[in-house]
């Protein structure tokens, strides 16, 4: 079978929900993925953050094969060590009390906001249906009827209603629209320190330390969606740490694995997680010991590896480089960490064309909205892998 046949049959026998680029791939290893023709792509999105530790990374592989070939799967009815050890590793790492294993983001999120409504009846004492949750416009959280009911995306939303009640949202990076929002049956503030999809939208300085501020003086949960930004993908562990705040609940996912399964997690204080009784809440694959062993060991490849300080490092060359092409494509680049998006002028005539280009010369990027491209690489890569990368980005985004 050829690139065409693939595609027939993904598009014949598939859900339309994606546009993938038209590439096939069947090989990935740290920075590199190869296509079924044998060409090789430095991939520049990592999966949107899931690869932060570069594809099928040999440690976390073989404790992915050491688990399986042990135990994979008891469901929760019973306990298994892995867990255990998954969770004491986590919350030592983070420094929060308590931690819930589920699989994907969207569920931690919603893990998120079911412990934020119960501890707001339970804790705080919102009459019951009452609770409140303030959330960001341009917010990207996951796709669950829940998560789209607070989408400020047409797009997200059209067709799907209706919709959960309970949502309010303010404009993002807007401390005082987030007070006037608060009322006595506010319960959080769900928020991502910066704004991914949306097209890596950085919020002005201050303005973590200030919804800090603001969330505490009103008894207010601040929570803060790192599934994209966090584990070491903008430079710090999570993004929150560039204003030295930590938020009362923090979900994590995507790179928890490496890219090997589906695992995330939600991470809290003690009295907000603590509200879930048994029964409450759940999920069969939830904390299951292969996810656990697999997510355990891609923590400590980005301690072992330096992948944060990696990071900044490399980070602050490709966004000095890029800031540095002087195409009239480029409107703005802006990043932190190795999460960039360069924005291009409306009549560029969109990013997706950039990012055909940029895969015909070997370079894997995906865009974001219409006109942001996001260059997110594996944390391993290296000065010489960018300066190959930038090679390409210029010659695209200078002749087209
Ligand atoms: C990807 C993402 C999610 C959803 O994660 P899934 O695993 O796709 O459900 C939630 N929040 C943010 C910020 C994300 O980037």
């Amino acid at each position: 079978m050829n690139t065409q046949d693939y595609i027939a049959l993904e598009e014949q026998y598939n859900a339309h929900n994606y546009h993938p680029l038209n590439v096939v791939l069947d090989r990935g290893q740290g920075i590199w993925v190869w296509d079924i023709e044998g060409n090789r792509y430095l991939d520049f999105l990592s999966a949107y953050s899931a690869i932060n530790q570069g594809h099928t990374h040999p440690r976390i592989l073989q404790a992915l094969i050491d688990q399986a070939s042990k135990l994979t799967l008891v469901s929760r009815a019973f306990r298994n060590d892995q867990i255990a050890l998954l969770a004491k590793e986590l919350c030592e790492l983070t420094g929060f009390d308590t931690m819930l294993p589920m699989n994907s983001g969207a569920e931690a999120v919603e893990t998120a906001l079911k412990a934020a409504r119960k501890w707001g009846y339970k804790v705080k004492g919102v009459p019951e249906n009452q609770a409140q949750i303030i959330t960001c416009e341009g917010n990207f959280q996951g796709r669950t009827i829940s998560i789209v009911s607070f989408s400020t995306e047409a797009q997200y939303r059209d067709g799907f209603g209706p919709f959960t009640p309970g949502f309010v949202t303010v404009p993002y990076g807007d401390a005082a629209a987030l007070e006037a929002a608060i009322t006595p049956n506010t319960v959080a503030f769900s928020l991502e320190p910066i704004q991914g999809e949306a097209g890596v939208i950085i919020p002005p300085d201050g303005y973590l330390q200030q919804v800090r501020e603001i969330c505490t003086r009103h008894n207010v949960l601040m929570m803060a969606d790192e599934i994209q930004t966090g584990l070491g993908r903008t430079g710090k562990l999570f993004a929150c740490d560039w204003e030295g705040v930590k938020p009362d609940v923090v979900t994590i996912g995507k790179a928890l694995s490496g890219g090997f399964y589906p695992v995330s997690a939600v991470l809290a204080r003690q009295d907000v997680l603590g509200v879930f009784k048994p029964g409450d809440h759940g999920s069969t694959f939830g904390g299951n010991p292969l996810g656990a062993a697999v997510a355990r060991e891609a923590l400590k490849v980005i301690v072992d590896e330096n992948l944060i300080e990696n990071a900044v490092q490399q980070g602050e060359y490709l966004k000095g480089r890029l800031e540095r092409i002087e195409s009239e494509h480029i409107a703005e680049v802006r990043g932190r960490g190795l999460l960039i998006g360069v924005e291009l002028k409306p009549e560029a005539g969109g990013a997706r064309r950039f990012c055909e280009m940029l895969k015909d010369e070997g370079l894997l990027c995906k865009e974001t909205h219409d006109n942001v491209i996001r260059f997110a690489p594996p944390l391993i890569i290296q000065r010489e892998d960018l300066d190959w990368a930038l090679e390409r980005i210029e010659k695209v985004l200078m002749t087209a």
